[in-house]
């Protein structure tokens, strides 16, 4: 997110939501995307199957290491530089910080980051952005809580880079062992953007517009005792939903383990079955930006 304009994330979400009304659909007609999902994914897999078959192409590719060369040993150059060959874009998901970025420099067709290990999930950021813009419309003046693995995820960070594009207040909620690296902490203060790092939601809720919520990132802790330190340290329920404003709204990237409970689910506040969905049209933008001739 740090290498994208704010001119070129508004664009993206223009188009989002012209695709959203029902624009445009056959314009990728003929174009194949390819999918490299090294690591699990349900929704960003999904939505950029189904954004790309709304726009009349069609995918190729794999959710698992599983069947492919890559168990024979095939580095991810290589994987790539074959891959790039079969399609006109290429998404890809990996452990590895910085594997998106490697990719890009052995293809010869563009690469989308669908997360690369705790660093960066842009596609996630810009969905999570028309997300707040639908409900809340402008993006200057907002208050924003991020909570949770703050450490170890890879939503939290690209969207506090992106909110301090705008006039917005951010606050930090963690354990100190989660917190955000101070790299970004200070890249966004830097930005002219007030932040505020603290340890529970009850600090900071009522005075919140967007509450965003992450998951305790199980599977890039060294040890499962060591997650299971953090693990349910923050559960949005009804009670603390009664503290936050009348027009606050309440989002995850998913999947959630137990941050917010089942009860909440039905709060018109809570936006993330909404946000997921909204996947799809920005990732049709993202898509059409990256082949429109
Ligand atoms: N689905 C998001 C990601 O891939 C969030 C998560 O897994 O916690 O980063």
């Amino acid at each position: 997110m740090r290498g994208m304009e704010k001119k070129q994330v508004e664009d993206i979400l223009k188009l989002a939501s012209k695709f959203e009304k029902g624009g445009a659909s056959n314009t990728l007609k003929g174009k194949i995307l390819a999918t490299l999902f090294f690591e699990p994914s349900t929704r960003t897999r999904f939505s950029f199957e189904s954004a790309m078959k709304r726009l009349g192409g069609t995918c190729v590719g794999f959710s698992s290491i599983e069947g492919t060369s890559v168990k024979k040993g095939e580095t991810l150059i290589d994987t790539v530089n074959i891959m790039s060959g079969y399609s006109d874009c290429i998404v890809i998901r990996h452990s590895k910080e910085g594997a998106a970025k490697l990719a890009s420099e052995h293809s010869s067709v563009p690469i989308v980051n669908a997360g690369d290990g705790s660093h960066d999930h842009p596609t996630q950021t810009l969905l999570d952005l028309y997300t707040i813009k639908k409900s809340l419309k402008n993006f200057n003046g907002l208050r924003v809580g991020i909570c949770g693995d703050l450490r170890y995820g890879r939503t939290g960070r690209p969207l506090s880079i992106a909110l301090s594009n705008y006039d917005t207040e951010i606050s930090f909620i963690s354990p100190p062992q989660l917190s955000m690296d101070k790299s970004t902490v200070k890249y966004i203060r830097d930005n002219g953007t007030n932040v505020k790092e603290v340890l529970k939601i009850e600090d900071v809720i009522r005075e919140l517009d967007v509450l965003y919520m992450t998951r305790i990132q199980r599977e890039r802790f060294p040890t499962e005792e060591e997650y299971l330190k953090f693990s349910g340290h923050y559960i949005v329920n009804k009670e603390l939903m009664n503290l936050a404003k009348k027009n606050m709204i309440l989002m995850h990237p998913l999947p959630r383990v137990n941050e917010i409970s089942v009860e909440v689910d039905s709060d018109p506040r809570a936006k993330y079955f909404e946000q997921s969905r909204n996947g799809v049209p920005t990732r049709m933008a993202v898509l059409y930006t990256a082949m429109k001739k």
